[in-house]
């Protein structure tokens, strides 16, 4: 996935230990070779290329994700927005970096404002995109998505707890092995700003997951462009901030939320997730003052019992 991953699980055994590791680093590679936006071989890129064409068979997991990012869609009122795809194509972050021209991103923005852009058949798994030049990005939920995936395999090798972390992602199931809470830290934003964590959350089930302007970006004229785009200008998203963190029930729904909310800012954004059982959320704008919902971090359900193999 071009990022750091890092199992930590609790075992009985080494043997068992290992066994699920390799299951769930297995599980990475199949989901990488699902979503992954830079393989030429991954299924979306053959949706991607199909785009305007026939409909494309996809596997189970596509059609599961393809369905959690719509809701995410719906939810976000458009701030999330996998269809984004050739505009994050065109600006080339991190790869090959430029400024578009507006002329370019007009051109696109009908390739990115229909919701209906994809078409998705739960019952016979296929996909398609309807118009030609139009592309699919999961970057903003699939870690998320694999985090939840990876955690139901390793429970299901049986771990009775562990942390998954896909870069920003993670996602917690059960205890240490005396029974006390995983320890979670949130980094500050800009490195070398403050010290310290900005949170340390106690988790014994759940997921956070972080979107910043510093994770993928360039700069140009002193100007910063990092890699979420808000759909609506096709411009990263520019409400002044700099990270938001969500805590959620499931990975999928925390990873999509952070992209979402950092499009949305903290006006919006904080609103939006006050409304949603379940989910916190804080912001840390480019002054460094942070600002989060009324319940966050969420104690309650990040401190589910352990995990019983079920998936929540
Ligand atoms: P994240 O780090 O989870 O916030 O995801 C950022 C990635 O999601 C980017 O690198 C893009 O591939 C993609 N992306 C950018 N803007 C959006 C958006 N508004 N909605 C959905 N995905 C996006
Ligand atoms: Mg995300």
């Amino acid at each position: 996935m071009g990022t750091t991953i890092t199992l930590t699980v609790v075992a009985t055994s080494e043997t068992v230990a290992n066994t699920a590791l390799n299951a769930g680093f297995a599980t990475v590679a199949e989901m990488e070779r699902l979503f992954s936006s830079y393989r030429q071989d991954s299924v979306l890129a053959q949706v991607n290329r199909a785009a305007g064409g026939e409909p494309v068979s996809v596997p189970g997991d596509f059609v599961t994700l393809a369905l959690l990012a719509r809701k995410a869609t719906e939810v976000s009122e458009g701030a999330f927005n996998p269809l984004v795809g050739p505009a994050v194509r065109l600006w080339g972050i991190p790869e090959n970096p430029r400024v578009p021209d507006e002329a370019e991103l007009t051109a696109l923005r009908p390739l990115v404002s229909d919701p209906q852009g994809l078409a998705i058949d739960e019952f016979s798994h296929r996909v398609r995109l309807r118009e030609p030049g139009m592309a699919l990005g999961y970057g903003g939920i699939a870690k998320g998505f694999t985090a939840d995936k990876v955690t139901e395999v390793l429970q299901g090798h049986g771990i009775a707890g562990g942390i998954v972390a896909i870069a920003g992602d993670i996602r917690v199931f059960g205890t240490h092995p005396d029974g006390t809470p995983w320890r979670v830290g949130v980094r500050p934003p800009r490195e070398g700003e403050g010290s310290g964590p900005l949170a340390t959350l106690e988790m014994t089930g759940g997921a956070v997951s972080t979107s910043g302007d510093y994770e993928r970006f360039f700069e140009l004229d002193g100007v910063r462009y990092h890699h979420i785009l808000d759909p609506r200008t096709l411009w990263p998203a520019k409400a002044g901030t700099v990270s938001v963190t969500v805590t959620a029930h499931s990975g999928a729904l925390a990873d999509a939320l952070a992209t979402a909310l950092f499009v949305m800012g903290p006006v919006e954004g904080l609103a939006l997730a006050e409304r949603m059982p379940r989910v916190e959320a804080l912001f840390v704008d480019t002054t460094g003052t942070q600002s989060a919902t009324s319940g966050w971090p969420g104690t309650e359900f990040l401190r589910e019992p352990p995990a019983n193999g079920l998936r929540d």
